[in-house]
Order: C-alpha cells, then structure tokens, then sequence
C-alpha cells in the first residue's frame, strides 16, 4: 500500500496522557475521539517529547508558565526541539507533507492560544497562603514556553507549519474544530 506521506505533529500527551502531571488527565491513553479518526484519514504522527516530564519527572507538581518561562527551561526546550527539526526538514526535502503541530490550550509548555499562569511557587509551610496561591492561577491568552520556542526555531529555519490545539476546557469541541479543519 502507498504511504500517504501526511505527518501530524503532536504534543506527546495527546499520545500518552500518562505524561502529564498527577490527577489532571481527560483520558486513560491517547485522546482517541482525535487520534483514531487521524489514523483513519491515513495520518502518520511525529510525537513531540513531553518537556515537563522530561525536566521534573513524574512525581513534578502542576507549574504555570513563569516557573518554566527561565533560560534554562527554554534552553531544554530548544535541546528537545532540535532532532523534530531536523525530521522535520528532511521529510519535507523528501516530498512528505508536515501538515501541522496539535498542541494543547492551557498547558504552560503546550499551549497554543492559552497558557497558564499566576503568582504559583514557593515553600508550602509556615504563613504560605495556598489558597491565595491557587486562586491566583488562571488561563491566559498566550502559547506556552516549549510551543514559543518550537515557532521560533521553525520561523529561523524558513519552516511554515499549522498550528491546532486540543484546549483542556473543552476537549469535545476542540477535537471537533481540528477534524473539521484536516
Ligand atoms: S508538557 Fe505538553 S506534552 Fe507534557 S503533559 Fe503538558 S501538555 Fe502534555
């Protein structure tokens, strides 16, 4: 059979929601409502790696974007982005289409059009204020720091890409407006 030479990009979590931080995932694996119509259509899937997971592990705590938005975390980001961006471009010189990156609204990593931020961070004991500090996070316009860096190396390398999003809110109507655009 022909391969359809179509590549999807897609945050690893998409893939394997047992990525992400305790206690927050939608789904028990992939995202299937979104996933299995793709394979049905004949898209291939290049997943990204999950930065957090790869930074704090799995017993990390939820972050907003300031925590991540630092040189070093963007610097990780960049070291992870490098071999996609190389596969990214030697498909393309080899006539296969990337058709775009699905991310996911919300994340301060993943985010496309929303992030997550608030004043998050510190030592839990003594006067800390939790409910101050859980009352101060909130959804925000804005991409999330690894998402940032991943436009800015594709703009750099001449890279023109489609980005979607998966918005945690409302995972039903996100899934429904990607299937309908591809
Ligand atoms: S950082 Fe990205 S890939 Fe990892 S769990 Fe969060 S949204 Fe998913």
């Amino acid at each position: 059979m022909q391969r359809s030479k179509k590549i999807l990009l897609l945050s690893h979590c998409l893939l394997n929601a047992n990525a992400k931080v305790e206690r927050i995932a939608l789904y028990q694996g992939a995202l299937s409502a979104l996933i299995v119509p793709l394979i049905e259509r004949g898209y291939g899937f290049l997943q990204l790696p999950c930065p957090e997971m790869l930074y704090g592990g799995m017993a990390r705590w939820g972050q907003v974007k300031e925590q991540y938005d630092t040189p070093f975390f963007r610097r990780h980001c960049e070291a992870l982005l490098m071999p996609i961006l190389d596969q990214i471009i030697d498909y393309r010189t080899h006539g296969y289409e990337i058709i775009g990156c699905i991310g996911v609204d919300g994340s301060p990593s993943c985010g496309i059009v929303k992030t997550c931020q608030g004043k998050w961070g510190g030592e839990l004991s003594g006067n800390f204020d939790l409910q101050a500090t859980i009352d101060s996070v909130e959804s925000s316009d804005g991409q999330g720091v690894f998402m940032q860096i991943f436009e800015a190396l594709l703009e750099k390398n001449g890279v023109d890409l489609s980005f979607y999003a998966i918005d945690e809110s409302n995972p039903t109507a996100s899934v429904q407006h990607i299937l309908k655009e591809l």
